[in-house]
């Protein structure tokens, strides 16, 4: 079978069970598998694959078909411009959230060795890229989970980052320490609706995506807990759950916070809130 008739067939299978980008999926399999470009494989009609090669890209596509998601089969996602390990043990990094990164560093670019929290890292896409775009940060990653540190943590020395690494429940562990940003996309899905979510989220650690009842338990925790922990002028910037734009932001002023300041993502939703430490 050439490249090009296996990613016919599989993307057929994928469009038959309501997989979202069938052919794309297909394409990145196999392209995982032998090195080659995704679109060179789509349209390779003359390179007969070996069978071995074929077994592999089954077993794979079995696999997708279950609804793991395709990130976690080719275990890497890109990220503002590097490739993060990830596996079930964390989230996978969402394009939304390069817009925060991007948010962050327009933020510091006049601060000299300014002092990063990343909190609820998971992969720890945010601190990492954060430290590789400004080499003089001391960057800190912390989480709850042990075993998204560790993937963390192979990320980090994978990408050269030298950053930090601290179990906490939220700020837990920090006291005594001030950050010039503390930067977090928290878990904020209202608990509800965590289990009617698209399949393969699903699959995504329920620990990195379940905000409480109303989806804002963690931002209330990180308000509070943040605002000691922050250097005066520091910033608290929280990648924000559909439509809790208004909330979050009446709890940061009635903490105390001021400046602050709301960005949408490139659908329009208001995803992003900035909130300055007097
Ligand atoms: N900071 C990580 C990300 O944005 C993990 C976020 C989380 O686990 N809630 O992908």
């Amino acid at each position: 079978m050439t490249c090009r008739e296996l990613i016919r067939r599989a993307s057929e299978s994928f469009c038959a069970a309501g997989i979202p980008d069938p052919v794309n999926d297909a394409a990145l399999l196999l392209s995982h598998l032998t090195g080659r470009p995704p679109l060179a494989l789509r349209l390779d009609e003359e390179t007969v694959l070996d069978p071995s090669v074929i077994d592999s890209f089954k077993s794979l596509a079995e696999k997708r078909l279950s609804r793991i998601p395709l990130q976690y089969l080719l275990g890497e996602a890109p990220f503002y411009g590097r490739m993060f390990r990830v596996d079930s043990r964390v989230l996978i990094p969402r394009p939304e959230t390069e817009l925060l990164c991007e948010w962050a560093l327009e933020l510091l670019k006049d601060r000299s060795s300014p002092r990063i929290l990343d909190l609820c890292c998971g992969s720890g896409c945010i601190g990492i890229s954060l430290k590789a775009e400004l080499p003089s940060a001391s960057v800190t990653l912390s989480d709850i989970s042990p075993d998204a540190l560790d993937l963390a943590a192979e990320n980090a020395s994978l990408l050269g980052a030298d950053v930090a690494l601290c179990r906490s429940d939220l700020l837990e562990a920090f006291s005594g320490t001030s950050f010039d940003l503390i930067i977090s996309n928290p878990p904020y899905i209202p608990s509800a609706d965590c289990d009617t979510l698209q399949e393969e989220v699903l699959r995504e650690p329920r620990l990195a995506l379940d905000g409480g009842n109303d989806g804002l338990s963690v931002y209330r925790r990180i308000v509070r807990e943040a605002f000691p922990r922050l250097s005066p002028g520091g910033f608290l910037l929280m990648e924000l759950g559909i439509s809790e734009d208004e909330a979050v932001s009446a709890l940061l002023s009635d903490y105390g916070y001021e400046s602050i300041q709301i960005r949408e993502d490139l659908s329009g939703i208001r995803r992003m809130i900035l909130s300055t430490h007097p």
